[in-house]
């Protein structure tokens, strides 16, 4: 499901969503690529940690030093490489995803100060070194901003520090390092920044044409392409304990077209707006949809709900339209209207078959127009359960006005 559009907006520090709802949908939006990211990264970034014993054999040759660095080496290959091992082939969340990516960023980092202090005399080469690192945590290692920024500059500051106890650097040296390292840090972060901006501002565009392929422009509900591309999947209506009932409301507004002839076009769109407010509000938010099923007609789809449910939905519904005064388009006048309604509901559990909802909608089609000849502004409601032993009881036809 994705999130309202509405309040979409992106922090201008960090360039991550403000809403954390908001973050963390498009967190598990993007979780298989974050995945697949972090493991080429650290199999990679490890390769090249490994590859770069060699420098420590050059440096010290063969001896107990070098097999000391050679094992800090390895463990920071072996920490990046459960971590990858657990982004491929665990079913990891968004929060571990991030964990592994502290874990092997720190005690890379850590080993690649130990290092430094054991080489101290190419301090600049280990700052380039640093710069580097700088960049892939920043870029390419998927984390939070606040998490790559929190490590880039604690990895700086305690690198200066060891430099400044260890390095054998000149004054100069010293201060162009510094201004390396601060330009590393600025430039990485404003990178990420922009990369996290451009990212979610590409889910935000697909996130608005989602919405508005799925919706009807007038009154916002959804409409008929998403009722048949997607609700009418098989398996995509399910009660809470994935069986249970289902049951669909049709509602019609009744002589809708008076209201347009009467008081124009415009007043019968206000009409048409405050009853689908109207649905809205009272059914549940992520649980029930809403659909604009034609020009006048609305359709409720209730998982989890029975007959009863559904009557005392549309009873409530027709009683709170019948009494609402909707002031017409030019402010000049009221109108007041009524609906019908037809109820229908199933039992998932007995039914199971791909068309439930197309054949319930039609009981409730037909339950609709028994209510317009019935005399309009009244509820009729059935059960359309098959194989059921307390049908013909639970079948008969419940009229409420
Ligand atoms: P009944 O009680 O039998 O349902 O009568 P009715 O007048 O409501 O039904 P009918 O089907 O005769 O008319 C429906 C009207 O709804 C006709 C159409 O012009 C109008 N309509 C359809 N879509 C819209 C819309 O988006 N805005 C407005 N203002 N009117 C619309
Ligand atoms: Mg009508
Ligand atoms: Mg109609």
């Amino acid at each position: 499901m994705f999130p309202s559009i509405d309040r979409m907006r992106i922090h201008p520090l960090t360039g991550e969503f403000a809403l954390p709802a908001n973050e963390t949908a498009f967190l598990v939006h993007q979780l298989p690529q974050t995945r697949a990211l972090l493991g080429y990264t650290l199999v990679f970034c490890t390769l090249f940690y490994l590859a770069f014993s060699i420098s420590d054999l050059a440096a010290l040759g063969y001896g107990p030093d070098y097999l000391k660095l050679c094992a800090a080496r390895a463990v920071v290959a072996a920490t990046a490489g459960i971590c990858a091992w657990l982004a491929y082939h665990r079913p990891i969340t968004v929060e571990a995803t991030r964990m592994a990516a502290c874990v092997a960023e720190t005690v890379a980092l850590a080993c690649f100060m130990v290092i430094a202090v054991r080489r101290p005399d190419e301090f600049h080469w280990h700052a380039m070194s640093l710069g580097i690192m700088l960049i892939v945590i920043y870029l390419y290692i998927p984390n939070s901003f606040a998490n790559a920024l929190v490590l880039a500059c604690g990895a700086t500051v305690v690198f200066l520090a060891l430099s400044l106890k260890y390095g054998r650097l000149t004054m100069a040296d010293d201060v162009t390092m510094v201004m390396l390292l601060v330009l590393a840090n600025a430039f990485g972060a404003l990178a990420a920044r922009r990369f996290n901006q451009v990212s979610r501002e590409e889910y935000q565009a697909r996130v608005q044409l989602q919405h508005a392929a799925a919706r009807d422009h007038l009154t916002g509900c959804f409409n008929r392409r998403y009722l048949h591309e997607t609700l009418m999947r098989p398996g995509q209506v399910r009660t809470p304990d994935h069986g249970g009932m289902l049951t669909v409301v049709l509602c019609d507004i009744d002589h809708f077209k008076r209201i347009n002839d009467t008081y124009g076009h415009a007043s019968g769109d206000i009409v048409l707006r405050s009853f689908a407010d109207l649905l809205r509000r009272m059914t549940r938010d992520g649980v029930d949809s809403v659909v604009r099923y034609g020009g006048e007609e609305f359709l409720a789809i209730l998982p989890g709900t029975d007959l009863e449910g559904g009557i005392h939905l549309a009873e409530r519904l027709r009683t709170r339209f019948a009494d609402t005064s909707i002031v017409t388009a030019d402010g000049t006048e009221h109108v007041r209207t009524t609906a019908s309604f037809g109820v229908a509901c199933t039992d998932l559990a007995a039914e199971g078959g791909n068309d439930v909802l197309r054949d319930l909608i039609a009981v409730a089609d037909k339950l609709m127009y028994d209510a317009k000849r019935g005399g309009r502004d009244r509820v009729h409601a059935r059960c359309a359960c098959a194989n059921d032993a307390d049908g013909p009881r639970r079948a008969g036809l419940v009229n409420r006005r």
